[in-house]
């Protein structure tokens, strides 16, 4: 494979991460955010590898200006890390949500944005934002290939009876109404780190990756594919999350409208922003940090609520050791995931069944790929950071 530069673009609705990777060394040459795109306070934070971190404020109006500004950035010829844009090899997009269209990443062309635009339907403040990521840099980078890469495409390979709801048929032939599941690329980034840690073969392996950060998310990978996963039709489903309620009763809905006098709309809102580990510590933090600190000074709401968020991780892992008839490793990724050595034993604490019994010691270590239950233990439980970027990168340009 020839060594380029890969510029991973991460759009969001007001915001744009960038990474600019190296295909060969898969070192970070530089990287980025930019913040209130399209609002007023604008900002760029910009760090090159090796080099000071610097922000730069001024008005954005759109995202293609604030792209605009990383390519400055990255060609300063101060502080920037490439001489010019030739020496930028491919663009890899993140894009949220490929429906039933794609269930692999691939280069972009006219038809494929045409594919992903038929799917903003069922991400509707994700696609948009991620489309015009493309256009811009089409724009401005006519030549230099892209491709994108899709949270959904990793579960695309749920057999039937793990992405169908128990709905009117219809409304899936007609509506496409199903589970897709999200964080495809830290799924299967992590499942396949997993084997290479454990010195097994991706394909004999049977594995549970637990993505816990502010959005949260479980699959079951057997034999290297997807078979089942937390989030569904949207981001909304499963776990409880940093704001997002998960699993509820679907008539939860309805009788909150009548109660509080709200529309559909305004309780969605709750659900997603108001809810999770925020809406049930009674407002007090969405941050595991300050959670963590408050369970200890015994407050009951903290309990409660680390209690709660940790139960439903444990009951998500029973379902798919049941669905895969087994687990040979467990993976904790992401920011709680991969900090806080409490909830993983909070939730380990539900996995005796397992045969789990975990290693104090490693358990406490950060930042490294790990195994931290005890040789012993019958099912293996693995720290493994995420690295959705680095995955992007590679696909990106493996594809070119
Ligand atoms: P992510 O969405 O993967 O970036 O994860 C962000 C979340 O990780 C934060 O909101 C925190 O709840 C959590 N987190 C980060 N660092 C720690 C830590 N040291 N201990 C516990 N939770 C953490």
């Amino acid at each position: 494979m020839k060594e380029i530069n890969v510029l991973v673009i991460n759009c969001g609705s007001s915001s744009l991460k960038f990474q600019l990777i190296n295909s060969a060394s898969e070192a970070v040459i530089a990287k980025g955010l930019c913040e209130r795109i399209g609002i007023e306070g604008s900002q760029m934070t910009y760090t090159p590898a090796g080099g000071e971190k610097y922000e730069v404020k001024t008005p954005m109006e759109d995202h293609r200006s604030a792209i605009r500004l990383v390519l400055d950035a990255l060609v300063d010829k101060d502080r920037g890390v490439v001489k010019s844009l030739d020496e930028i090899g491919a663009v890899g997009h993140r894009i949220v949500h490929g429906g039933e269209n794609f269930a692999s990443s691939t280069l972009i062309t006219d038809e494929v944005i045409k594919a992903i635009e038929e799917c903003n339907d069922l991400a509707p403040l994700h696609n948009p934002a991620n489309l015009i990521g493309i256009r811009a840099c089409k724009e401005l980078m006519p030549q230099t290939p892209m491709a994108a890469v899709f949270d959904t495409a990793f579960h695309q390979t749920m057999p039937e009876e793990a992405y169908l709801y128990g709905l009117p048929y219809h409304y899936y032939e007609d509506y496409k109404v199903r589970r897709y599941g999200f964080h495809g690329t830290s799924h299967s980034y992590v499942s396949q780190r997993a084997a290479a840690v454990l010195g097994k073969d991706y394909k004999d392996l049977k594995i549970i990756v637990c993505h816990l950060g502010n959005g949260a998310s479980v699959s079951a990978v057997k034999n290297g594919k997807c078979i089942d996963t937390s989030m569904g039709l949207t981001p909304l489903e499963g776990l409880i999350m940093g704001t997002r309620s998960g699993d509820i009763d679907p008539a939860i809905i309805e009788f909150l409208c009548n109660k509080e006098n709200k529309s559909v709309q305004e309780i969605l809102t709750v659900l997603n922003k108001e809810s999770g580990v925020f809406g049930l510590s009674g407002g007090f933090s969405s941050d595991f940090r300050d959670l963590e600190k408050a369970y200890r000074a015994g407050e009951a709401f903290a309990i409660r609520t680390m209690k709660t968020f940790a139960y439903r991780v444990a009951k998500y892992i029973g379902a798919y050791t049941a669905a895969m008839n087994g687990v040979d490793a467990i993976c904790f990724t992401a920011g709680i995931g991969e900090n806080s050595p409490f909830i993983r034993t909070m939730i380990a604490s539900y996995l005796g069944y397992l045969g789990i019994t975990l290693d104090e010691e490693a358990n406490v270590k950060r930042g490294e790929e790990i195994a931290i239950s005890t040789p012993e233990s019958a099912t293996k439980v693995l720290v493994i950071p995420t690295n959705e970027e680095l995955a992007i990168a590679r696909e990106t340009a493996s594809l070119v």
